[in-house]
């Protein structure tokens, strides 16, 4: 039976993946399931089956001996994820005075919310900024 939180969790450990991906990708660095598995720390038929699943979603391209990579829409997906985890990282610090050492760990859950209108009201809150509060970029994703 499927429950939310299991849904929810099932939602986050992808979107883990993808924004891993599109992080791995980002530093020109090719993927595979090997070197999933040990960024992830965990094992590689693990990483399989959720490639696969992956694949299944359209949001992953595999084949035998090629490096793994993020479809259009996969990469897209991954760019919102990593938008909404920087945007709400710049709002903790900016609009709720945290530390810029305290925020990650609650970036890592509000970034898996589906909530269009919240974050473009984070988005306007925070007016044209487009750093994150490491110094990373915002990608600019239209929510
Ligand atoms: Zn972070």
């Amino acid at each position: 039976m499927f429950t939310t939180a299991k849904l929810m969790k099932k939602t986050k450990e992808k979107e883990h993946y993808l924004k891993e991906i599109y992080r791995l990708e980002a530093n020109g660095q090719s993927i595979s399931v090997s070197g999933l598995s040990s960024v992830f720390g965990i094992s590689k038929s693990s990483v399989s089956n959720m490639v696969k699943k992956l694949v299944a979603m359209e949001l992953l391209n595999s084949a035998p001996y090629k490096a793994i990579e993020l479809t259009l829409e996969g990469r897209e997906l991954a760019r919102s994820i990593v938008a909404k985890h920087r945007l709400i990282e710049l709002f903790l610090v900016e609009v709720m005075g945290f530390d810029p050492e305290n925020v990650h760990e609650i970036a890592e859950e509000i970034e898996h919310i589906d909530s269009p209108p919240f974050f473009r009201k984070v988005k306007q809150m925070l007016g044209q900024r487009d750093i994150d509060p490491h110094g990373s970029p915002i990608p600019d994703v239209n929510f």
